[in-house]
């Protein structure tokens, strides 16, 4: 069977989007910028940690008449009429995410992972709290101490890191910090973790400094929702997540909490930090949270875990040096120095031959911030596409000869082969 076939058999057909009339007519020009962008990722392939494809009835929630309501509030209690339908939607969208994840509470109205992050804080801290978290040079993310960011500006941070050896949380650092910072809050979970999370371990050291846990799940929420990483539900007060990575949704915020905190995170949402939600965005959350409670979804994560392993183990033998040693999830991070190459020389290269991958500061890192010395791949678009581990691995295959050996046509040639097979929508 062909690449082809094989693509064909797990998505239906392969389709590029076509640009719709109305769009062509009134606006050529962001018609054909859109059309490029179409090309660009049938011609590519999409190995961003952070990035997937949604499915096709995320997009047509997401264009929906929905997009024109205004319905600032919650369910019941809106500021403006005409929210029958509106606020049914959003009601499901509450209860499908609280039925995934056993949540008692649930807000979906974030309009992105930063801005859910602004409110957990809003909901449980005051300016000047301090508050321990990954340092953004181990893997936390900006909204967790950037000096650039709010957070950063008005919380008083602490970082955490990895062991230089294993590359694993240090969890007796993170105690000892704990215990010398007393700080209000303890966020556990990063960007670019590639391990499961130890939350029953946060808790226990949240609980002995009487700190709130806030879990910092975006990246991997979508495995919990299959059922392929522990949930931090039962164990944070306050979850933050995305529906835009891994639960192939639309690009937004989600909050998880106690029942005891939901009124406090609800106000920290509307009116603290947005005036009306994006009820389109609501829609299509909804839609891609009963999506991630079907049997297909667990069988697409499964497909990104195992087809994240091949790829790590290919990219080991290409002689690259894997952060962790491997991976639990849809997520590896690696060290091309040991190959005399910069995070910034792999992603310009592998880029040149159509894998888009990121570079990636390393933990303990010497090289700059601007060049790094890693990548980070995630295989969630990959999988969603319909890759699974045979195709992942020759990926890992590619990418290791091309940073081992340097760029050469026939990479290109067979990552666009593979690209356009796999261009659909699964
Ligand atoms: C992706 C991510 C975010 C931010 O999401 P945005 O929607 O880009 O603001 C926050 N925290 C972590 C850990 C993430 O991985």
């Amino acid at each position: 069977m062909s690449v082809t076939d094989a693509a064909q058999g797990r998505t239906g057909t392969t389709r590029s989007w076509t640009v719709p009339d109305a769009l062509r007519r009134a606006d050529p020009l962001v018609a054909d910028l859109l059309s490029a962008e179409a090309e660009r990722r049938t011609d590519s392939l999409q190995l961003l940690a952070g990035e997937n494809v949604a499915s096709p009835a995320v997009l047509a929630a997401l264009a929906g008449p929905l997009v024109d309501k205004y319905a600032e509030g919650y369910p019941g209690r809106r500021h403006h009429t005409g929210c029958a339908p509106a606020d049914t939607v959003e009601l499901l969208a509450v209860d499908r995410a609280r039925q995934l994840f056993s949540a008692p509470h649930a807000n979906v109205q974030p309009r992105s992972g930063t801005s859910a992050m602004l409110s957990a804080y809003a909901a449980l801290l005051r300016p000047g709290d301090v508050v321990l978290a990954m340092s953004l040079e181990h893997g936390g993310h900006l909204s967790a101490g950037s000096r650039a960011n709010f957070s950063g500006r008005w919380f008083e941070f602490v970082g955490y890191g990895v062991r230089e050896d294993d590359g694993l949380i240090d969890l007796d650092q993170v105690r000892e910090l704990a215990l010398r910072h007393r700080p209000k809050a303890i966020i556990a979970g990063g960007i670019s973790y590639p391990r499961h999370m130890d939350w029953a371990a946060f808790r226990r050291i949240a609980d002995e400094v009487d700190a709130y846990l806030i879990a910092s799940a975006a990246q991997t929420i979508g495995l919990v929702a299959a059922g392929a990483a522990p949930s931090p539900v039962p164990y944070a007060d306050v979850t933050v997540a995305v529906t835009h990575k891994l639960l192939r949704g639309p690009r937004g915020g989600l909050l998880l909490c106690t029942a005891e905190l939901a009124d406090r995170v609800d106000r920290a949402v509307f009116p603290f930090s947005q005036g009306g939600a994006a009820m389109n965005e609501v829609a299509a959350k909804a839609v891609a949270l009963a999506e991630a409670a079907t049997p297909e979804y667990t069988a697409y994560i499964g497909r990104a875990v195992a087809g994240a392993r091949s790829l790590a183990a290919a990219l080991t033998a290409a002689g690259a040096r894997l952060l962790t040693h491997g991976t639990d999830t849809h997520l590896v991070t690696a060290d091309v120095s040991p190959l005399g190459l910069s995070g910034l020389d792999a992603e310009r290269r592998c880029a040149a031959a159509g894998l888009m991958l990121g570079k990636c500061a390393l933990p303990f890192d010497p090289a700059p911030p601007t060049e790094t010395s890693g990548i980070r791949l995630g295989t969630g678009a990959a999988a969603a596409q319909g890759m699974a581990e045979p195709e992942l691995a020759e990926v890992g295959a590619l990418i290791g000869t091309l940073l081992r050996d340097g760029p050469d046509p026939r990479i290109g040639a067979r990552v666009r082969e593979l690209a356009r097979a796999f261009a659909g929508r699964g």
